[in-house]
C-alpha cells in the first residue's frame, strides 16, 4: 500500500512542525490552518477513515482525544475552548484517506455552515 501523506510527515519525509509523538499517534500543524491554532492529530496506523476502524484500534482513537486536550492546554487555549473534528469520506470532506482529528481554536468558531 502507498504511504499516506501523513505517514511520510509522521517518518519524516515530509516535514512538518511536529509537536508531540508517541507510540500511537503523532500532532502536527495543519499546513493550510482554518483558525489560529490549527493541529491535526493523526493515528501512526495509516486506518483511512472511521469507516476502517476495528475494536483494536480503541487504544489509539482514544489517545487522539487524551493528545487534544494536552495540546489545546499547551496552545493556550483550553479554557476558552476549541473544536474536534473527524471528516469522514467524500461527502464528510474528508481529503486525506489516513484518519485525523483537527484540533481547531484560538477564537471563537463560527456555527456549522450547511
Ligand atoms: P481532511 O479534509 O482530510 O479532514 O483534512 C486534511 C487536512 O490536511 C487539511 O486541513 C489540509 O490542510 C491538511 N494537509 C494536507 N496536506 C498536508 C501536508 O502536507 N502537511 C500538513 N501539515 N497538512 C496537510
Amino acid at each position: 500500500m502507498e504511504e499516506t501523506i501523513f505517514t511520510k510527515i509522521i517518518n519524516g519525509t515530509i516535514p512538518s512542525k511536529i509537536l508531540y509523538h508517541d507510540d500511537l499517534v503523532t500532532a502536527f500543524a495543519d499546513i493550510a490552518p482554518k483558525a489560529p491554532v490549527h493541529i491535526l492529530i493523526v493515528t501512526n496506523k495509516p486506518i483511512p477513515s472511521v469507516e476502517h476502524v476495528e475494536s483494536e484500534d480503541e487504544l489509539a482513537l482514544g489517545r487522539l482525544f487524551t493528545v487534544a486536550r494536552k495540546i489545546a492546554k499547551e496552545q493556550g487555549i483550553n479554557e476558552d475552548g476549541y473544536r474536534l473534528i473527524v471528516n469522514v469520506g467524500e461527502h464528510g470532506g474528508q481529503e486525506v484517506p489516513h484518519i485525523h482529528m483537527h484540533l481547531l481554536g484560538g477564537k471563537k468558531l463560527s456555527n456549522f455552515g450547511f
